[in-house]
């Protein structure tokens, strides 16, 4: 009906005298595209507007599930709704027929009316969501030749690197040389993985920082925002990478993991679980480092078995001299000693709030903040029983879809492992229930004094740990 900005009739030979937007279409819909894609509603409006500017005459339908506009858009969704000729109705549309003449049949359910309705429409317009190009798949599946494969692989080999074996595959865009895969790890619907909470821009490969519809859907004014907040970000990056800092989220941090090679016993456990990709490795599994991809999690120090691998101010050592030196009066002598390891991020400043409230909680527990839960070795739970600690709580940021943990799948790594360490606790006969694990955001708080007194009481009905002061 329009061509090159000018009416044209040629379609039907008469006029435009209806028109229907369908909203959602295929959106928020789990079979499809789950999520809202920000922006259709307003385009449909604004479309709207300007086939009202070219045809006067026509009708406007627009069948929503919900009318999102998002910031001030509102006021222009309210400006919408007072024009003539524009029909907005919410319902679901259950079918869409051509009655061979050219025009569509709309049948439409669960009105705001109660009852169902059907339009005839000139044109139907379905108003489709965003699908970022970085979604594995289409772009993912398109077949190698012969040629392209061998090629790949004689750079691989030539770069010592390896094709990525974890899950975290997604669109080949970027073709980054990581261990762990070649584009940007991303979360289901595709879009890059980053802390929704904290960390919007960063994505899990230090340096690259996502804005705009790369990261989710929006428009183009909240795209442009997006880019100043993505670009601060890696001005931030470049003034700390001149310093030799780290960026988020320890800023300032001048140590690196360091690792003792000669009894390194190539595992690939560290090289695996980095949520960073800083960890590539040799044809043997030998980890080769990349300091300036690394986040300092100490997610590498908890994973390795063989305890070779130390920052200056946080390693196997100094937290298990930590534990030593926990000093409990003897006035507690006859009570359960608890020690809790708490993550840096929520749970330890959770604590401070605590304090801050002055919420009572038992006295014989004892805190070490550790960096991350998946940057607690087994070894200092080990460390604590033998010590003769009873019971050991360790509490971290939410894991899963949603994730709170600042370094991605820290807290949810630390879980997998809990189940070695209750695997053991039963070989040693000792109750799989001495060493538990929480999850907590900082909004929180207040459950900790029920978590620490709760345990507590749990410990003590079980009685001493049977290896205290062998
Ligand atoms: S500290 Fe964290 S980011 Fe750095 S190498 Fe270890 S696991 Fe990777
Ligand atoms: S986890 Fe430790 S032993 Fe295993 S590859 Fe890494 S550094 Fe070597």
């Amino acid at each position: 009906y329009i061509k090159n900005g000018k009416e044209n009739k040629a379609l039907n030979g008469k006029p435009l005298e209806s028109i229907t937007f369908i909203q959602c279409a295929g959106s928020r819909n789990e079979k499809h595209l789950p999520y809202c894609s920000s922006i259709c509603c307003s385009v449909s409006l604004k479309q709207a507007l300007y086939i009202r500017e070219k045809f006067p005459d026509a009708l406007i339908y627009i069948i929503y599930k919900d009318i999102r506009t998002p910031a001030q858009h509102e006021l222009f969704y309210k400006r919408v709704q007072e024009e003539d000729n524009i029909f907005l109705t919410k319902g679901d549309v259950v079918n869409v027929n051509s009655n061979g003449n050219g025009e569509m049949i709309i049948d439409i359910d669960d009105t705001l009316l109660g009852e169902k309705i059907q339009i005839k429409s000139d044109v139907v317009v379905l108003a489709t969501g965003m699908v970022p190009t970085t979604l594995a798949g289409e772009i993912e599946t398109k077949e190698k030749t012969e040629e392209q494969e061998e090629s790949d692989k004689k750079e691989e080999t030539l770069d010592g690197k390896k094709e990525a074996e974890s899950a975290e595959v997604g669109a080949k865009i970027l073709n980054l040389a990581y261990r762990q895969g070649t584009d940007l790890p991303t979360l289901k619907y595709g879009f890059p993985d980053s802390h929704y909470i904290c960390f919007p821009y960063e994505t899990r490969r230090t340096g690259i920082y996502a804005a705009g519809c790369v990261r989710s859907p929006m428009d183009i004014s909240a795209s442009k925002n997006d880019a100043y907040g993505a670009s601060l970000k890696a001005i931030q990056l470049l003034h700390a990478a001149k310093n030799g800092v780290a960026v988020h989220p320890r800023s300032g941090d001048q140590s690196y993991p360091d690792f003792f090679m000669q009894r390194c016993t190539q595992c690939k456990r560290c090289t695996e679980e980095c949520p960073f990709g800083s960890l590539d490795e040799d044809e043997k599994g030998t980890p080769l480092p990349n300091p300036n991809r690394c986040r300092r999690c100490g997610i590498c120090l908890g994973a390795c078995p063989e305890r070779i691998i130390s920052f200056k101010d946080y390693s196997i050592h100094s937290i298990s001299s930590m534990i030593k030196a926990v000093d409990i009066p003897d006035e507690f002598e006859e009570k359960p000693r608890i020690l809790a390891f708490l993550c840096e991020n929520d749970a330890y400043p959770s604590l401070d709030i605590v304090g801050k409230y002055h919420l009572q909680y038992d006295p014989n527990i004892r805190v070490i903040p550790v960096r991350c839960l998946g940057a607690v070795n087994v070894v200092w739970i080990a460390d604590a029983l033998s010590m003769g600690f009873d019971g050991i709580i360790m509490i971290g940021c939410k894991h899963g879809d949603d994730y709170q943990c600042h370094y991605i799948k820290g807290s949810e790594l630390a879980e997998q492992r809990m189940e070695n360490v209750q695997e053991k606790l039963k070989q040693l006969v000792l109750e799989p229930e001495r060493v538990q694990m929480f999850n907590l955001s900082l909004d929180e708080y207040n459950k900790i004094p029920t978590i620490f007194n709760d345990f507590v009481e749990e410990i003590t009905e079980m009685g001493f740990n049977p290896y205290k002061g062998m």
